[in-house]
């Protein structure tokens, strides 16, 4: 295999705990998520071989698809970290993936009803544009505070932090400021959970309080070209 999966995977970890070190922080403290779209279920074998268990999916069906083919494994866990439409719900339910991109109360609304048919509840995480940029997902700042309150009210989901994409900068210093911006609302909000920090800027995002970064490249390597 020309990208080895296990020594890349040993490079992040030596970042985090860089990061971890100047922060003054257990690096037991950050969870890391392997994102794994767009590679295949062989590619995501070898890093479960090396000791992930958390991997991100961005769409629907192919978390699916994945899901089903690497069900033999006992100890994988998914997180959906796209943008998710009401009516594909179901097709992430066999996956018991947890929903970190939650943006609006109809969206928390329609996965707490399915789970409570189901009879279990379901993780969810409210995505924040932080950056406020128009082509991105994720709730406004000043939407945040009536978004959790709604979210809260609601018996199958449980609320546990915040997610957000941080603007894209050059400079990932520049990114700094963002992710501090994620840690105030959520610490406003009373919530645990801070899900920001990509493979260009997890330093920055674990000095500024991040308890998970979703790593893709860093992992895997440049991603296949995507299907349309
Ligand atoms: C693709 C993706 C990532 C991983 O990005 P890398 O730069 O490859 O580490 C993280 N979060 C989300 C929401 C993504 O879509």
């Amino acid at each position: 295999m020309s990208h080895d999966v296990a020594a890349a995977i040993e490079r992040v970890r030596e970042r985090i705990a860089l990061a971890c070190q100047r922060a003054g922080r257990d690096p037991s403290s950050v969870q890391l998520v392997s994102v794994s779209k767009g590679h295949s279920e062989q590619l995501i074998r070898v890093a479960y071989d090396a000791g992930m268990r958390v991997f991100g999916e961005n769409y629907a069906q192919e978390l699916a698809a994945k899901a089903t083919g690497l069900g033999d494994l006992p100890e994988i866990r998914w997180r959906f970290i796209g943008h998710l439409q009401r009516n594909k719900i179901k097709l992430i339910e066999r996956a018991r993936a947890t929903v970190d991109t939650v943006d609006s109360s109809r969206l928390a609304e329609a996965i707490s009803t399915r789970a409570a048919a189901r009879g279990e509840k379901v993780e969810v995480l409210v995505q924040v544009n932080i950056g406020d940029e128009t082509q991105k997902s994720g709730c406004k700042a000043d939407e945040l505070p009536a978004l959790v309150e709604s979210v809260r009210a609601l018996p199958n989901v449980t609320l546990r932090g915040l997610m957000t994409v941080a603007p894209h900068l050059e400079d990932a210093e520049a990114t700094r400021p963002f992710f501090a911006a994620l840690r105030e609302l959520a610490e406003a909000q009373n919530l645990p959970e801070l899900s920001m920090g990509m493979t260009h800027d997890l330093e920055q995002a674990v000095e500024e309080g991040s308890t998970m970064l979703r790593i893709g490249t860093a992992i895997f390597g440049p991603r296949p070209a995507m299907k349309p």
